[in-house]
Parts: C-alpha cells; sequence; structure tokens
C-alpha cells in the first residue's frame, strides 16, 4: 500500500480533553486528522458525527472497539481516558495493531504501565504519552539549559502546578478511576524537575493533605514532595486541586531560570539570570505533538516521549505514595 500522507486517528473517551483540545487541535494538524471516535456515549457519537463528518464505520463504543483492528482508516488509537481505564484500552488498541497514543498520568502503577508497553513491543506498535508540554519549545528550553551546562550544575528546583478543581464528584477524586492530583497536575510538577536536571530522583519525601475532606475522600488535594537527584540536586515540589499556581524556578551553579507558567496550553513564557528571554509563540501545542508524534510514526524515528518516559514519572509517583503511607523518605 502507498504510503498515507496522513494518519488516521481515532480518539477514546469523548470528555473535556477529547472535546475542548484534541478534536479541534486535530483540525490543524498536518501529518494526522480526526478519522474517527470510541465513545461509551451514543449521544456523543451524534454530534461528534455531525460536526466532524466521522462515518458510520469508524465510530466505535467499548463493546465493540476491538474490531477496530479490521479499520484501515484508523492508525492511532489516542486514548483519553481516565487513568485507571488506560491500560485496558493500550493493550486492546496494541491487540487490534494499531499505534497509540495515551494520555498521562500513564497508569496508576508501574505494573500497568510496564504491561502497556510490553503489549505495544508484542504486537509491534508504537507507544507514546500525551507529554505535551515536551513538545513546547519554551520546555524545550530549559532541557536545553541543563543538557549544555549553561549555568553549571543544578542546585535546587522549586516546581509546582496546580488549579483550584471546583467539582465535588468527578474521577479525579475517585482512586479507583485513578485519580488524586499526584497524578494528574503532580507530573507536571515532577517534569519540570526532571527535565531541569535530565536526571531522574533517586529518594522522595512527601506530605499528602487536604482541605476539602467532604470531597477528597479517597485521593489527596495536595501533594508536596521532595527529590534528590544523583548529581545533589534537590527540588521541592508542589501539586494541588486547590490552590492556581504553575511555575518552575531553576537555581544552578552560576544563575537561574524561572518559567511562569511552566504546563500551560500556550504563553509558558520566563528569563534566565543572563537576560535570556523564553517566549517562543506556539499556535497548538496539541497539534505540533501529534504531527511531531505521527512524523515519528511515519519515518520510524524516535518518539520525544515513548511509553518509558511516562514509566518513569509513575516510578517516582509510586515511591511518593509509599512516603506518605511510611512517613519516612524511601530510595526510588
Ligand atoms: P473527562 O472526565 O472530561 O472525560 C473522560 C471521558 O472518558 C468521559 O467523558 C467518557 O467519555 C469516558 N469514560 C469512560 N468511562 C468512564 C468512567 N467510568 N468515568 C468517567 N469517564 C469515563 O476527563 P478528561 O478529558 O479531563 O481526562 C481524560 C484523560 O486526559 C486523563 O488521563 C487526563 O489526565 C488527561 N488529560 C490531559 C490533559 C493534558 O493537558 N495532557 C488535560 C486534561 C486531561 P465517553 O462519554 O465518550 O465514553
Amino acid at each position: 500500500a502507498a504510503a498515507k500522507d496522513k494518519l488516521g486517528i481515532a480518539l477514546v473517551g469523548l470528555g473535556y480533553y477529547s472535546t475542548d483540545l484534541l478534536a479541534p487541535a486535530l483540525q490543524q494538524t498536518e501529518k494526522c486528522y480526526l478519522a474517527g471516535i470510541v465513545t461509551g456515549t451514543p449521544a456523543k457519537a451524534e454530534a461528534w458525527k455531525a460536526k466532524y463528518q466521522i462515518p458510520d464505520k469508524n465510530i466505535y463504543n467499548y463493546q465493540n472497539f476491538d474490531q477496530i483492528a479490521n479499520n484501515p482508516d484508523i492508525d492511532v488509537v489516542y486514548v483519553v481516558l481516565p487513568p485507571s481505564m488506560h491500560r485496558e484500552f493500550v493493550v486492546r488498541a496494541a491487540k487490534a495493531g494499531k499505534h497509540v497514543f495515551c494520555e498521562k498520568p500513564m497508569a496508576p502503577s508501574v505494573a500497568d504501565c510496564q504491561a502497556m508497553i510490553d503489549a505495544c513491543k508484542k504486537n509491534k506498535v508504537k507507544l507514546a504519552i500525551g507529554y505535551r508540554c515536551q513538545h513546547d519549545p519554551n520546555i524545550q528550553a530549559v532541557m536545553k539549559v541543563a543538557k549544555a551546562q549553561k549555568f553549571g550544575k543544578v542546585k535546587m528546583i522549586n516546581s509546582a502546578a496546580g488549579y483550584f478543581d471546583a467539582r465535588t464528584n468527578h474521577w479525579k477524586q475517585n482512586k479507583a478511576l485513578g485519580g488524586g492530583v499526584m497524578g494528574d497536575m503532580g507530573v507536571y510538577a515532577l517534569q519540570g524537575a526532571r527535565l531541569a536536571t535530565g536526571e531522574e530522583p533517586v529518594r522522595v519525601m512527601a506530605q499528602a493533605s487536604t482541605t476539602r475532606p467532604d470531597i477528597y475522600k479517597e485521593v489527596e488535594e495536595t501533594m508536596m514532595f521532595m527529590l534528590e537527584f544523583p548529581s545533589g540536586a534537590r527540588a521541592a515540589c508542589q501539586t494541588s486541586f486547590g490552590i492556581n499556581m504553575n511555575y518552575l524556578q531553576v537555581n544552578y551553579e552560576k544563575g537561574w531560570l524561572k518559567l511562569e507558567p511552566q504546563s500551560a496550553y500556550n504563553g509558558n513564557k520566563g528569563s534566565m539570570s543572563d537576560g535570556t528571554v523564553i517566549n517562543f509563540p506556539i499556535k497548538s501545542q496539541q497539534a505540533k505533538q501529534m504531527d511531531e508524534d505521527c512524523a515519528a510514526l511515519m519515518n520510524n524515528t524516535e518518539l520525544i516521549a515513548p511509553g518509558e518516559e511516562g514509566l518513569r514519572d509513575i516510578r517516582v509517583v509510586e515511591a511518593i505514595y509509599k512516603s506518605v503511607a511510611s512517613g519516612k523518605t524511601v530510595t526510588i
């Protein structure tokens, strides 16, 4: 078969992120387009079919999803479900022979992440995690400073990502569905520290809390965690569903870098101690992410954030919960 100039993407789970961000971004992409949908809500199937001209043969529900294996229009399945459902649908997509994009957090446990990576390997499909920020040139600027040791080694980091979530009955507050702020916004605070050092943390100390115990009964509303890196760098990180905050401050041996916000959809910007401004315009992070990931699939090149990168975060997230449970510093 002739190589396609655009890959067909099927979005799985038509909630907030698919509706407000990914589908609109797929109207701007050059290497892919919205070819199909997978939803448990028939009314959404009707609405999306009309809005995006999706043919009936490319519309699935969670029961008949596996038949997607026989659909040549779909090259990539993008899993945008609550986190505890990621593993099942990534594995089913892999078995159907489709490449997979999976939203963050990759899954609730390292074991889940490993099973997802293994299933994709076994079925010879690629797995990318929806770390849109790693495709943002403003975040890439932070990674470049670390790589070039522009200001010497990293000494201390302060990384925060949170917003006030007014909802009272959502999967983000439900443990069985993979809720809790650590996997949700916490991975942005964690990514800030990991990308700024270019290292993996080796020890963590964490504390969970909530100011709304009536709503956050099963999962934490706020997590504070301190990371130690092999070089000796340390990071103080905060994440919350109760506080609007989003910034990264990196103190190096010979200078500093600030980014605020650090993980917004657009407008991430900052400065460095030598006067360098970080302010690269970006049209759509999500469009750039999907185009770059699809280009990697078409050219068989490395993905920017493969499954292994999602697993690296979940390894730290597991250690964070262990630290909360034990009240002790945990070696990762
Ligand atoms: P929503 O709650 O808005 O949507 C989730 C959708 O999943 C639902 O609308 C539903 O779609 C489907 N679903 C199937 N079973 C369930 C269930 N038991 N409970 C709830 N929903 C179910 O979530 P979001 O869109 O905000 O988040 C989805 C994923 O995207 C998460 O992993 C989240 O972390 C990630 N995300 C990533 C962002 C980023 O910036 N990278 C930003 C926001 C979210 P249907 O009716 O079609 O079946």
